[in-house]
C-alpha cells in the first residue's frame, strides 16, 4: 500500500532532522487526498483489477476484466471506502461503469475525452490472436462475456465518438465483429475459442491480445499447483506423514509426468511456502495457457464424499464441469460438479485455470484411497484425459 511508503518516508525525513539538531515544519503528504466527482484520472497500475460499483467487496469478481495502464476516465461520485480484516480500503467508480481501487489510479488534468477508433485489425503471432484498436483517446471500457455459451466478448468503450464498420473473418479464432454504438462485439468462429486475454495500450492503439485454444495437447503450456505447502498442510490427514499438501503433490507430479508424455510443456508451482497470488503471476509470467490446482477437499460433514472441480470466470466453466464429470466417473465417486468458487489462484483473466478436488480428506474411505499411489495416478490420468477433451 502507498499510504505506508508514504508515510515512512516522511517519518525517515522528520527522524533525520531530529537527529541533525534542525527544527523542521514538516507537512504530510496528505496519502489518498480524496478525489472529487468529475476529477479525470489514469490508470497507473499495468492492469488494474476492476469491481461491480454496486458493492463495497475487495474481492475480485468474475464479471469484471482488468483495465490496462493508460486508461483515461472521470470519477463519478466521491471516495468509496470500507473496512475489512483491520484495513481500510479506497476506491473510485469511474463513468465507464466500473470500480478501481484508490492506488491504481492518479489524477491528470481535465480534459474532453472525444475517442475516435479509426481502425480495427486482426493478426496472429506465436499461439495469440492480437485486435489492434486505433483510438485516438486512451479512453475506458467494460467487458462483458457472461457466459461461454454466447460465444461472444464485448467491450463497451466510454467517449466513444466513432468506430469502424463490421468486419468478417475467415481464419483465426474470431468470424466477424458487430458495432452497435460504441460497444464492440466480437464473435468467436468457434465453440471453446476464449482462453483469456490481456489488455495493453501501445501508443494510441489498444492492443486486445486473445490466447487461442493450443488446439492439442502438442501445443499447451500447462501449469499444475501444489495446493497449499510448506507451512500450510491444508487438510489434516489421519496419518500425519499424509496431510492434504503431501497428497497434492504425489497427484501433481503423476499429473506432471502424465502431461509431458502426452507431449506438452509443463510447470510445477506451489507446494511451498509461496502465495497463492504470487503462485499465478509466476503462471502468467510463464505463459501458461491452462493452470490446473490440485487440492483435496474437506468438510464437516464427514459423510460428504465426491468429486467438484472450482471456476471463476466464466470462460472455464466447461472445462471444470468436463473434469469433474471425467475425474468422478474413472474414480467411481459422486459428481459434485462445477461449481464458481473465489480462489485467488484461479481468477486470472489471461488464461484457463481450474482448481480440481478429487476426493475428500475428511471422509474416512475416501482419504483411505486418497493416499494410495494407484489411486493418485488414476486422479492424475483422468484429469490429463479431461484436459486432452478440452481442445
Ligand atoms: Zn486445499
Amino acid at each position: 500500500m502507498r499510504i505506508h511508503i508514504g508515510l515512512l518516508g516522511a517519518a525517515k525525513k522528520i527522524a533525520a532532522a531530529a537527529l541533525s539538531g534542525f527544527l523542521l515544519l514538516t507537512v504530510f503528504p496528505q496519502a489518498h487526498a480524496a478525489l472529487g466527482d468529475g476529477s479525470m484520472v489514469e490508470i497507473t497500475a499495468e492492469q488494474a483489477r476492476t469491481y461491480s460499483p454496486n458493492n463495497r467487496s475487495n474481492r475480485p469478481n468474475p464479471a469484471f476484466y482488468p483495465l490496462p495502464k493508460g486508461t483515461k476516465d472521470r470519477i463519478t461520485g466521491g471516495r468509496v471506502s470500507f473496512r475489512t480484516g483491520g484495513v481500510t480500503h479506497y476506491f473510485y467508480n469511474l463513468a465507464s461503469g466500473v470500480r478501481v481501487s484508490a492506488d491504481d489510479i492518479r489524477e491528470i488534468p481535465r480534459q474532453n475525452l472525444r475517442n475516435e477508433i479509426s481502425r480495427l485489425r486482426m493478426s496472429r503471432r506465436g499461439s495469440f490472436i492480437y485486435v489492434t484498436l486505433s483510438m485516438s483517446d486512451r479512453v475506458s471500457y467494460k467487458v462483458t462475456n457472461r457466459s461461454e455459451t454466447e460465444n461472444t466478448i464485448q467491450f463497451h468503450f466510454a467517449n466513444t465518438v466513432s468506430t469502424p464498420g463490421n468486419q468478417r473473418f475467415d481464419s483465426g479464432i474470431f468470424s466477424r465483429t458487430v458495432w452497435d454504438g460504441s460497444t464492440l462485439t466480437l464473435h468467436f468462429a468457434k465453440d471453446n475459442a476464449f482462453w483469456g486475454y490481456t489488455a495493453y495500450y501501445e501508443g494510441d492503439n489498444l492492443i486486445l491480445k486473445f490466447r487461442q485454444n493450443p488446439g492439442s495437447i502438442e501445443n499447451a503450456r500447462i501449469a499444475i499447483e501444489v495446493g497449499h505447502g510448506g507451512k500450510d498442510r491444508g487438510a489434516p490427514g489421519r496419518n500425519p506423514e499424509l496431510h492434504e499438501t503431501d497428497i497434492n503433490r504425489l497427484i501433481a507430479r503423476d499429473l506432471a509426468r502424465e502431461l509431458r508424455e502426452r507431449g506438452a510443456t509443463v510447470a510445477l508451482v506451489g507446494g511451498n511456502d509461496t502465495g497463492p497470488n504470487q503462485r499465478r503471476d509466476r503462471v502468467e509470467a510463464w505463459g501458461a495457457d491452462l493452470l490446473i490446482s490440485i487440492h483435496c477437499n474437506s468438510a464437516v460433514n464427514r459423510n460428504a464424499a465426491g468429486t467438484e472441480v472450482y471456476f471463476f470466470t466464466a470462460f472455464n466453466h466447461s472445462l471444470a464441469a468436463n473434469l469433474s464429470r471425467g475425474v468422478s466417473r474413472a474414480l467411481e465417486t459422486g459428481n459434485r460438479g462445477a461449481k464458481r468458487g473465489f480462489f485467488n489462484i484461479t481468477t486470472s483473466t489471461q488464461m484457463r485455470s481450474v482448481m480440481v478436488e478429487s476426493g475428500f480428506m475428511s471422509n474416512q474411505g475416501e482419504y483411505a484411497k486418497l493416499i494410495q499411489r494407484g489411486y493418485q495416478r488414476r486422479i492424475a490420468r483422468s484429469i490429463a484425459d479431461g484436459i486432452e477433451r478440452d481442445f
